[in-house]
């Protein structure tokens, strides 16, 4: 047995197996350690050791803030994987996707103004798109909220819009397009084949990629845009270069050693792991809600997944729950009474109705959710 020091939270007795009758699972969050185990089994060869005198100064021998070795792995990776066109592209290294999202608003946005571009996305969703905007506080470009009520309200076409298009989508994993046609930012942070089918390289003027969510290390805040236009390229080093006179040299270190891995085998590794992981998550989670009238989950439909060459369905790294009973007004603390923690829809300026569990996070965590839902759904089912 482990030797009892401390056990983790919900976890006692001499060897900590025992689960604590009146734990909550915690579904909050978006912490990626489902791939922890991967990285357990790579340990050697993911592993980094820094003599204290490397890469000390400010920029590279080229004289700049990013590798181009670690540029070269990421162009690699995405002509592997097939989820974006790169050649002839310029790339942003930010830290974390987070702040690129802010790097793209202000490189995209209007430089008058007197007339502030619209910064838009469609509910659900990532609630950063609207707390970006409204900490900066801009003259030039100003949090607009949704796109459906925006159209309704507005008929001319020649507005200067912004849209954030999240594909997949956080919180409900759909495949999402712009609906404005005006400039748009694509954040493809959950675009790997661990929760969607590949059904071809993403080919959008600006594409948004991190590492949080392709190898779960969110911690090392690291991610990358793939930007079409010069002017746009320009505008966004400059953001990174004056907030923050570049990235990491540490982080780059690290993101070039875990891509070193992860395209290893041509990528079959690493995705076959996290594939593998997220469809059997999906397959309990999907079988527990098919009992239930009360709650319900997001459909998913299967396609045909060009890095896998093979008809799958999606796993997405979310299930967006909806309590179907009118009186299940606020979906979050029906769940919550149930001992089940998630982030209400409001979070991403939806219903209440609706409440964002995550799929992606530890095994115990997991198991956790799926032992609380099923009581819940046994509840409903007055079989306790
Ligand atoms: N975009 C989306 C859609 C996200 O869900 C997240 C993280 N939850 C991010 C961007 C930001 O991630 P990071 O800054 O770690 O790259």
């Amino acid at each position: 047995g482990r030797p009892v020091c401390e056990c983790y939270s919900c976890y006692s007795g001499p060897d900590c197996s025992q689960l604590s009758p009146g734990c909550a699972a915690n579904a909050d969050g978006g912490d990626p350690i489902f791939l922890e185990p991967f990285w357990m089994e790579k340990a050697a060869d993911s592993a980094l050791v820094v003599p204290g005198w490397h890469r000390m100064s400010y920029k590279y021998a080229d004289d700049t803030m990013m590798s181009t070795e670690l540029e070269s792995y990421i162009r690699k990776l995405h002509s592997i994987v097939g989820n974006a066109i790169t050649e002839g592209r310029y790339m942003v290294f930010g830290i974390g996707s987070s702040q690129l999202l802010s790097a793209a608003v202000y490189a995209l946005s209007s430089e008058n103004s007197s007339s502030p571009s619209n910064v838009l996305a469609s509910i659900p969703f990532y609630g950063m798109y609207k707390s970006q905007p409204m900490l900066f506080n801009s003259e030039n470009f100003k949090y607009e909220g949704d796109t459906k009520s925006w159209q309704s309200n507005n008929s001319t076409s020649n507005m200067d819009v912004i849209e954030f298009v999240t594909s997949p989508n956080n919180p409900d994993g759909e495949l999402k397009q712009s609906v404005l046609g005006g400039k748009t930012i694509y954040d493809h942070a959950y675009f790997w084949p661990h929760f969607t089918p590949i059904l071809g390289p993403s080919d959008q003027d600006l594409m948004i990629f991190t590492l949080s969510k392709l190898t779960g290390h969110a911690g090392t805040r690291f991610g990358w845009a793939i930007v079409k236009d010069k002017d746009v390229y320009e505008k966004m080093i400059n953001y990174i270069n004056i907030a923050d006179l570049g990235i990491s040299k540490d982080t780059q270190l690290r993101a070039l050693k875990l891509l070193k891995v992860a395209i290893e085998e041509d990528g079959k590794s690493l995705f076959q792991f996290a594939y593998n992981k997220m469809r059997d998550r999906w397959d309990r989670l999907t079988s527990v809600f098919a009992k239930s009238t009360r709650f319900s989950i997001q459909k998913i439909h299967p396609l045909h997944c060009k890095f896998f060459n093979e008809t799958r369905l999606p796993s997405p790294a979310y299930a967006w729950v909806k309590c179907e009973r009118e009186e299940d007004e606020d979906c979050s603390e029906v769940l919550e009474a149930g001992k089940i923690i998630g982030r209400s829809g409001s979070a991403f300026s939806a219903n209440n109705r609706y409440t964002r569990l995550s799929l992606i996070k530890s095994q115990d965590d997991f198991e956790l959710l799926l032992q609380r839902l099923t009581e819940l759904v046994s509840l409903e089912n007055g079989i306790m």
